[in-house]
């Protein structure tokens, strides 16, 4: 019997993860749910309101007035206002990465993120989806890349998006974010113990999409 499962995918920033995980969901008809995104939204949320992002207890305040919702097509909603464009700025990507090193902040998507998870037949990015927010997640992914393969490929994206873009600071930026993440005492970003590593520098996005529907065909077959 084929049984829907959860992926999770973590890595760093940049390395792909969202371009991946949104056609695996699509092939395989799971939902897609971008966690970075939700941590964005706060950030975004706080930078629209003067919210001093240092202030914890300033951030923590604002919680119960942020409602994160998404729909089928990936495009996300802050209190019903679709922010999807604004949030991939690299200003709310500082100030997520700063913000998500708050234990009120991370409780409080966490519980969403878990929630929204609960039927299965999802797959998950972010930094701490197969460390803590669904540890028992049936396909574990750790998909990295070099610094400067990530840094020309939102590089080419930004590009695209029409979002101004400097390649040496696009790699600072990455560099500043993978430091923060990595090394916050609250769910930092680090490979789970049972998690595939995929260095997807040498592949192409085709590669890297069959490998994981490989790994989850088998994992779904197993129940
Ligand atoms: O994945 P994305 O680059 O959109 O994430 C933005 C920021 O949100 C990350 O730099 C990280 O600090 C935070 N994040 C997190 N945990 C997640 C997803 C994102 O801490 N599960």
């Amino acid at each position: 019997m084929m049984k829907k499962i959860s992926i999770a995918i973590d890595g760093p920033s940049a390395a792909g993860k969202s371009s991946i995980a949104k056609i695996v969901a699509k092939k395989l008809d799971y939902v897609y749910i971008d966690t970075g995104a939700m941590y964005r939204c706060v950030g975004y949320y706080c930078l629209q309101n003067n919210i001093d992002l240092n202030n914890e207890t300033a951030v923590s305040a604002i919680l119960k007035n942020i409602k994160i919702t998404m729909d089928s097509n990936n495009r996300v909603y802050l209190n019903e206002h679709d922010v999807s464009d604004q949030i991939r700025q690299d200003e709310v990507s500082m100030s997520a990465s700063l913000v998500s090193s708050y234990q009120d902040v991370r409780k409080f998507l966490v519980k969403q993120q878990r929630q929204m998870s609960n039927m299965g037949g999802v797959i998950l990015d972010g930094r701490d989806i197969g460390t803590v927010v669904l540890p028992d997640a049936k396909l574990k992914i750790y998909q990295n890349a070099s610094v400067e393969t990530r840094a020309k490929r939102r590089f080419l994206e930004n590009k695209q998006r029409g979002l101004s873009a400097d390649l040496e600071t696009i790699k600072k930026d990455i560099e500043q974010r993978d430091y923060q993440d990595m090394n916050r005492k609250i769910s930092p970003l680090k490979k789970a113990d049972d998690a595939i590593v995929l260095d997807t520098s040498n592949l192409s996005i085709d590669e890297v999409v069959n490998e994981v529907l490989k790994l989850a065909k088998q994992r779904e077959m197993e129940g």
